[in-house]
């Protein structure tokens, strides 16, 4: 029996380094689960081009990743500038609502133009306004509706369209903006498998999105990015409303304090092996192989503690995008997690609440497969629930193998701890699609003739039907 590569899986980042064809192609030979495409970008042409190219490479290869669309959610960032903007240490600077290509200096205030014009009524003296990544702190003197005037706190360039981050103040921003809504209908329309929610910060916005997503014909999941102190204060209720979720550390080390990153990704990691729901550990995972071949010793420790710790998935940005070293970044990825992966004792997460019977019935399966040498498991699934549910249990060794008959899910399974997906069409009987299942396994390669398969499945009992886990030899 083949095992996977790895079984904690990889997003990145598709951007001017990798949307070539032949780029694809590489970073889909060396496993990549799913590619993200970042709407604070992208335009909606190249969506629809990267789309088309992403899916005909991954059939080419036989191995389609599943798309992720990320929407940008309550996001604030400055205008654009037609040149860079030297700004020095206690120079003033009034933050407006009009656009400010050549930003004038007046009376020796800067205006610089930002995206929201009712920041005014949620911001107060003393407050601190973060610039570029937290790189450009600002001090609020004075809000006034018109403008916020501000000090500058250290020397900086600005450049254009930079994120704003507001520690701790509620923007009153809606969840879903505008934008949003126009960039999920494409993303509707290119059939992509998630959306991913940024700045989510409570149940509510991921209700309001899935109905935005049903009432304009998409199944999409909802991947809720916690990126925000308020995100993290919701956690539990957004586990539960979401998809799957993800660890967005890059805003939220802006959001909130440095040192409560590591604990914050803890607990969620933790929350969400609880509920069942995949977690992602995302940004700055290898970011100083952006420039450099070879990754820092810190980061490879934190590759390695996100896998340890059991995030179904991990993130790359910048490294994909425009990175000089994608597809080492990949390969980097598959050394440090399969080795990881290899230390980790075999077991099955003990907090895992399985509600149905033919739920709990997967951790039967499981253990069985854990049990017994060259074995995987095998389901079949519509709803993905099992397969979900499977790779929540983290049986590490034992190969995960999915079957749906549902095109679609076979790519967005791609996302869980674990889980090998195919797509087959399944029969009346299920003896035969169990057959048809074993006879796809072999011909990609995964088992020969004496591995076994742990099976959860339907059988036929005289007139009924029950559900049963059956060992299968593989005998031819
Ligand atoms: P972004 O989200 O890359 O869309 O900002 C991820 C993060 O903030 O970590
Ligand atoms: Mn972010």
């Amino acid at each position: 029996m083949k095992k996977l590569a790895r079984q904690t899986k990889v997003i990145a980042t598709i951007g001017p380094a990798t949307e070539s064809e032949e780029m694809l192609k590489l970073l889909i030979k060396e496993g990549v689960d799913i590619c993200r495409l970042n709407m604070a970008h992208a335009e909606y042409e190249w969506i629809e081009s990267v789309t088309k190219r992403i899916r005909k490479v991954g059939k080419l290869l036989n191995r389609e990743p599943a798309i992720m669309m990320d929407v940008k959610g309550p996001e604030i960032r400055t205008g654009y500038l037609n040149k860079e903007l030297e700004i020095k240490k206690n120079d003033a600077l009034d933050l407006v609502f009009v656009a400010q290509p050549e930003p004038p200096s007046v009376d020796g205030v800067w205006q610089i133009e930002v995206n929201y014009d009712k920041l005014p009524d949620h911001i107060n003296a003393g407050d601190t306004v973060l610039l570029d990544n937290g790189l450009i702190p600002l001090s609020v003197i004075d809000s006034a509706p018109q403008k916020i005037r501000c000090k500058v706190l250290q020397d900086a360039t600005l450049k254009s369209r930079r994120h704003v981050n507001l520690p701790g103040i509620e923007t009153g921003l809606p969840s879903l903006t505008e934008k949003d809504r126009r960039d999920s209908l494409v993303g509707i329309q290119c059939q992509h498998d998630y959306f991913a929610l940024s700045f989510t910060r409570d149940a509510d916005s991921v209700d309001l999105f899935r109905r935005f997503l049903r009432e304009n014909g998409s199944d999409a999941q909802i991947i809720a990015k916690i990126e925000d102190q308020k995100g993290v204060r919701n956690i539990e209720e957004i586990i539960k409303a979401a998809d799957a979720l993800m660890v967005a550390r890059g805003d939220l080390g802006i959001e909130c304090a440095f040192e409560d990153l590591p604990i914050i990704q803890r607990k969620a990691v933790g929350s969400c092996l609880a509920n069942g729901r995949p977690i992602i550990v995302a940004t700055h995972m290898l970011e100083s192989m952006i420039g450099s071949p070879v990754p820092t010793r810190a980061e490879v420790s934190d590759v390695a503690n996100a896998v340890n710790e059991g995030a179904d998935c991990i993130m790359l940005s910048g490294e994909t995008t425009t990175g000089k070293y994608p597809i080492e970044c990949m390969k980097m990825l598959n050394r440090i997690a399969s080795r990881m992966e290899a230390e980790i004792q075999p077991g099955l997460t003990e907090e895992l609440n399985l509600f149905r019977p033919k739920a709990k019935m997967l951790r039967s399966a499981a253990l069985l497969s854990m049990k017994i040498e060259h074995s995987g498991v095998l389901v079949f699934t519509r709803s993905g629930d099992l397969a979900a549910k499977l790779g929540a249990l983290r049986p590490n060794g034992a190969p995960l193998f999915a079957f749906t008959d549902v095109p679609g899910l076979h790519r967005r399974l791609r996302l869980i701890w674990g889980i090998e997906p195919f797509l087959i069409d399944f029969s009346n009987d299920p003896e035969v699609t169990i057959l048809d299942a074993i006879k796809k396994l072999q011909q990609d390669g995964w088992v020969e003739k004496g591995d076994q398969l742990v099976t959860v499945t339907n059988v036929f009992a005289h007139d009924k039907v029950v559900e049963s886990i059956q060992l299968r030899e593989v005998n031819s």
